[in-house]
């Protein structure tokens, strides 16, 4: 597939044949049930949409049933964006049911499967996107990244994700699951094309209150050269599975290769962070959900009063993961329970917070796993809990609202890939781009 930097340098009448030619590839692999529709609006260079981000006139549901028949009646700002530097939405791809999981298996079209091993998921939420560029069925795609979704999918997949700081990229048509967690990013072949499609994205917006306002660019300085210190986390990558442990000591042998200088500093027990992100995005989640009413978005079922329409419309449009996090969600919101859960939540993403700051003082960038083991085989993961877990190494991050880009590093014995993450500081994309480069020189990763 070609890459996001080439595909900017055809012609109309190239770009026109190689649409062309997309849309027939993906037709023609329909098995993996990566897109959910091949929609295609204007010449531009193709990106793939999660289902959760407005592209006007088109169906937008976040994988859900209680959206069915919504079309949505404004381009996100991130499209409009694209739409200005040449890129156009082309598909729309799978996610969990309103970004709610981390495997792809509660979407309401069905699951999706991994591009390099079809008994095995592609990760989650935004599994589609993942498998779609995975496959070479996207040159690149647009994820979305509540606790992990960018990430832990392009992790599983063999491709590069990155989450933004938070407020970088404007939200303003992004479907809500958690509001002071979520952002939107680019899901690349290579940290170029991050780059690039980051670049495109990111900026200034007033329809988002949370916009950090910050127009820099990063691909202009990209710098492959720089001479950074980056920080391992030896205790901390103790509960990851041997996969991930080999993949880690490779990258930092290739990083000292690139003399990068390398310290090793602690987190505290990643559990912490599982507590305080369930409490805080369920209860966010909880109050963006309650707009969906049958009255106001998408689908209606009709009940005998007003009433029992919501009940009706909301039992029989949301899935099993969504309800669950809906009813904890109020419970931790709950008057008797709201100081012991909610309050005690934000303390705890406070002191997450100051842990990353304390251990940016005098380092750039921190390696850590992505992901605490390979994508995991259909129906490995038994009970909510154990995928739950699944997320441990990267809901730290957006607890803290740091950027973080995951990248392919090796193939475990069973040829699936294995991913890891470098975490910068708030708005210093710069450097995890810089640093990311580097270490994808050094690692040179081949693909498929
Ligand atoms: N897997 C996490 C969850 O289920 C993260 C989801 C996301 O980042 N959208 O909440």
């Amino acid at each position: 597939m070609i890459t996001l930097k080439e595909a900017l340098k055809l012609s109309k009448e190239e770009l026109e044949n190689f649409k062309n030619d997309l849309k027939a590839k993906i037709e023609a692999n329909p098995d993996l049930n990566a897109y959910i529709d091949v929609n295609n609006v204007g010449d531009g260079v193709p990106i793939a949409i999660k289902d959760n981000i407005q592209v006007k006139d088109w169906s937008v549901t976040s994988a859900s049933n209680v959206l069915q028949g919504y079309i949505a009646p404004y381009n996100a700002t991130v499209i409009e964006k694209m739409k200005k530097a040449g890129l156009s939405p082309f598909g729309r791809v799978n996610m969990d049911e309103f970004a709610m999981g981390s495997t792809t298996e509660s979407s309401f079209y069905g699951k999706t499967l991994n591009p390099h091993a079809k008994d095995r998921v592609p990760g989650g939420s935004s599994g589609g996107s993942a498998a779609a560029v995975g496959a070479g069925l996207a040159i690149a795609a647009l994820g979305s990244d509540t606790g992990g979704s960018i990430r832990q999918p392009a992790a599983f997949c063999g491709i590069v994700g990155m989450k933004p700081t938070y407020g970088r990229v404007s939200r303003y048509g992004l479907g809500a699951f958690a509001s002071s967690l979520d952002q939107i990013g680019p899901m690349t072949q290579n940290v170029e094309d991050a780059a690039i499609l980051y670049d495109i994205i990111s900026g200034s917006d007033d329809k988002d209150s949370t916009n950090a306002k910050m127009d820099d660019k990063v691909t202009p300085n990209l710098n492959a050269d720089r001479k950074l210190t980056i920080a391992v986390l030896p205790k901390y990558v103790e509960n990851a599975s041997q996969d991930i442990k080999d993949a880690y000591n490779k990258a930092i042998e290739a990083l000292k290769a690139q003399g990068h200088t390398i310290v090793e500093r602690e987190m505290m027990d990643a559990k912490f962070s599982i507590s305080a992100y369930y409490i805080t995005a369920t209860a966010e989640a909880t109050t963006n959900l309650a707009r969906y009413d049958g009255i106001r978005y998408g689908n209606r079922v009709d009940g005998k009063n007003l009433e029992d329409t919501f009940i009706q419309t909301r039992s029989k449009g949301f899935g099993d993961e969504v309800k669950r996090r809906i009813m904890l969600g109020n419970f931790v919101l709950s008057s008797g329970y709201y100081e012991a859960y909610y309050v005690k939540a934000q303390k705890t993403r406070h002191i997450i917070k100051d842990e990353y700051a304390k251990i940016f003082e005098d380092v750039d960038l921190i390696l850590s796993p992505a992901t605490p083991t390979v994508a995991n085989k259909f129906g490995e993961l038994e009970n909510p809990m154990d995928m739950y877990l699944s997320d441990i190494y990267t809901i730290s991050v957006n607890l803290a609202g740091l950027p973080a880009l995951s990248l392919p590093i090796c193939k475990n014995a069973d040829g699936m890939p294995v991913g890891l993450q470098l975490i910068a500081k708030a708005y210093d994309e710069q450097t995890l781009f810089d640093g990311s480069l580097s270490l994808e020189k050094q690692i040179n990763y081949k693909g498929q």
